[in-house]
């Protein structure tokens, strides 16, 4: 049987040394991902802010904080889930975090698909746009806005078994506009309802 966690940190070595775009040369640290290898619930967020990049962790900043209120809306704890993101390293603009461009994209997102290959998890919950779009493109869907399908449930039947994805908001949308919190909240209900479903 594959060691799952043995994969993972040899993955996260790769992903320390990797020059593949230009964001190795601004990154403090890379931000692989961490969690529980043995979940059956995969997050993926965006990419790393500033905190991540000086911790080396996802979501150690004020959306961490939100994003653990919501896991426990779900009956979740850190612990029980794995956390990554589309990029591995931040991409920043004058100090700031910027979105992530196309070819950073390309060229990080093996790294994900590995690790979505080697968690082999029953439901997906995307945390944002860029996350979003890519994972239903993956899998085979129409690339869509995360307004337009927050908290809907996307079934895949593909070579990993089946599969659900469920698109989020970002727990940082909630930060910038205090009254998404209720949505975003409400959505992560919906998390609870199918993990539950599974458990049937
Ligand atoms: S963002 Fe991804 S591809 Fe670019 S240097 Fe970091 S790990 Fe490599």
């Amino acid at each position: 049987m594959v060691n799952k966690e043995e994969t993972l940190k040899k993955l996260a070595e790769e992903i320390k040394n990797c020059k593949k775009c230009e964001l190795y040369k601004t990154r403090t640290n890379p931000v692989p991902g961490e969690g529980n290898p043995n979940t059956s619930i995969l997050l993926i967020g965006e990419a790393p802010g500033y905190w991540e990049d000086i911790r080396g962790k996802p979501f150690v900043g004020a959306a961490g904080k939100f994003l653990n209120e919501l896991l426990a809306i779900s009956g979740l704890e850190r612990e029980d889930v794995y956390i990554c993101n589309v990029l591995k390293c931040r991409p920043t603009f004058e100090g700031k975090n910027r979105p992530p461009k196309p070819e950073e994209i390309k060229a990080c997102t093996p790294y994900l698909d590995k690790q979505i290959k080697i968690i082999g998890p029953e439901i997906i919950c995307t945390l944002g746009n860029f996350a979003t779009s890519y994972i239903l493109q993956k899998f085979g869907f129409k690339p869509e806005s995360v307004g337009e399908v927050h908290g809907k449930v996307f079934e895949v039947n593909s070579l990993m078994g089946k599969m659900k994805i469920i698109p989020l908001y970002h727990p940082a949308a909630g930060l910038h506009k205090p009254p998404m919190k209720e949505i975003i909240r409400k959505d992560w209900e919906r998390v609870r309802e199918e993990i539950e479903t599974g458990k049937n």
